[in-house]
């Protein structure tokens, strides 16, 4: 057997999803499988390459999978929808992974659930080498994300504005599929019995301490928003951007979730903005801060009822508790760049010296910037940025930093991301039938801290023709 499910959202939570079968593909063929991942989950890898096509493109439910659609609702760039729902995903089911880990394994891509709305239930390849993609890179980056396992065409081919695609599906391995908007479902309807078993799940699945505390739900709520906090800067630290920080697209668990028009940032500029929906820049890379504290407040609000029976008491706890979130934040981020300047210990003026080097690279390609500080622990070699701003700088920066700096420096700032030139240049030729420069690029961003000799080219920013660049939704 290869699989060991155990279901227990499906066991635990009824009337909290629909259970469906996902769409049966005509002709699946595995385009990539994530043997890596499938490794750590303690499959079984050959019986998993010969099962994968069926497996991860619907056509063949394996045993003990039990196919559910999610239910949940979400703030999508500022407005509430009540139900969104999984419209075109389905949870397989759970398995434990080799540390005993409780993970999901869910299809994206898989057909139209009663969640569909207008939309097909379907995903096109491009999007979903592209979850791949970054996905792997954010592990690699030690960023919390859910996993892709696997991505299979499934021999149909759907229209979407750049015109008839091939599609595919998706394999997802995730903590879990537990969003805030999976509170804010059952808090719209006015569902407290249903709210409130899913909160127990996601304090038992994800922050069992919590279970101990005086008031579970607060201390739920302490612990999601420390690990988003935490979450958050790291993304900033890369330059990543998700590009739909919707309540929908925000786990309990504190993995990044959904990757759609995301895209990591070069020049350095905190209005910067890829995805051709977000007109307002409301995600912008800048923005991210606030926009968890905005999604964390409606958390908040989704479980005021277990904060405290007194609803203004209720409210003044949950106020307190937002009002923290912005320091937390803070020091998070200081964290994060302590590490990618090397410092040694921590001290007060260290977020000025970190907030003194973005105003020296300004418009500079964030990842070669701090990249190329592992050159300069001795010598004024090789920055790139504000010449006169660094030479200021540099001095004041040697003085703080630790003694195996320039080990450190290399360690916590990479040299390859998934530059978007090349991640465009991957998804199009893959959809063309040409797999080799995805796998090239992928084996790149899997080792992102490493040497750059003889693969430069992974590293370089696009070149002055790409232009301004834009995404789109996976949809
Ligand atoms: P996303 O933008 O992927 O986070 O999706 C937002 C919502 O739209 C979720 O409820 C999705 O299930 C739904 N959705 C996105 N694309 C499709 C599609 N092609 N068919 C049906 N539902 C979709
Ligand atoms: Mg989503």
């Amino acid at each position: 057997m290869t699989f060991s499910f155990d279901n227990s959202y499906a066991r635990d939570l009824p009337g909290s999803y629909l259970r469906l079968e996902p769409a049966v593909a005509p002709a699946p063929q595995l385009r990539a499988l994530n043997l890596f991942l499938a490794k750590d989950l303690g499959l079984d890898l050959d019986v998993l390459r010969e099962g994968a096509a069926g497996w991860f493109s619907g056509a063949v439910v394996p045993d003990g999978a039990d196919p559910i659609a999610l239910a949940y609702a979400g703030h999508q760039f500022g407005g509430f929808s009540p139900q969104l729902g999984d419209g075109r995903a389905h949870l397989l089911g759970e398995v434990l992974d080799r540390s005993g880990a409780r993970r999901d394994i869910q299809l994206k891509g898989s057909g139209r659930t009663p969640f569909s709305r207008g939309g097909d239930g379907k995903a096109a390849l491009g999007p979903m080498l592209r979850e791949y993609l970054i996905s792997e890179s954010m592990a690699a980056l030690g960023i919390p994300t859910t996993r892709a396992l696997a991505v299979v065409t499934t021999g149909e081919h759907i229209l979407r504005d750049q015109g008839l695609l091939p599609a595919a599906v998706l394999a997802r391995v995730a903590a879990s599929h537990i969003r805030v908007g999976t509170f804010q479902f059952f808090a719209a309807r006015g569902e407290t019995d249903k709210l409130r078993a899913l909160m127990d799940y996601t304090i038992a699945r994800h922050y069992p301490q919590a279970a101990q505390a005086e008031t579970p739900a607060l201390a739920l709520f302490d612990a999601v928003a420390a690990r988003q906090a935490r979450l958050i800067a790291q993304w900033m630290g890369v330059g990543f951007i998700h590009g739909v920080m919707n309540t929908d697209n925000m786990a309990l668990s504190g993995e990044t979730i959904d990757y759609g028009p995301c895209a990591f940032m070069e020049g350095y500029d905190p209005a910067t903005v890829f995805s051709s929906i977000d007109r307002q820049g409301r995600y912008a890379y800048g923005n991210q801060p606030l926009i968890l504290g905005w999604n964390l407040a409606r958390l908040a609000e989704a479980l005021l009822p277990f904060f405290d029976a007194d609803p203004d008491r209720a409210v003044d706890l949950a106020n307190a508790r937002l009002e923290a979130i912005a320091p937390a934040y803070q020091a998070a981020w200081v964290e994060v760049m302590r590490a990618k300047l090397g410092l040694a210990g921590a001290q007060a003026e260290d977020a000025t010296l970190a907030e003194d080097f973005l105003k020296a690279i300004q418009g500079v390609d964030w990842t070669t910037a701090f990249r190329r500080l592992a050159g300069a622990v001795t010598v004024d070699a090789g920055v790139v940025g504000d010449a006169a701003a660094l030479r200021a700088w540099l001095p004041r920066w040697r003085a703080r930093l630790r003694p195996d700096a320039k080990t450190a420096l290399l360690a916590a700032n990479p040299a390859v991301i998934p530059r978007n030139h090349l991640v465009e240049a991957a998804l199009a030729a893959a959809t063309a039938g040409d797999m080799a420069p995805f796998e090239a690029l992928l084996a790149a961003v899997r080792d992102p801290f490493g040497d750059t000799t003889g693969r430069e080219g992974f590293s370089l920013p696009a070149p002055q023709g790409f232009g301004d660049y834009v995404t789109f939704c996976g949809t």
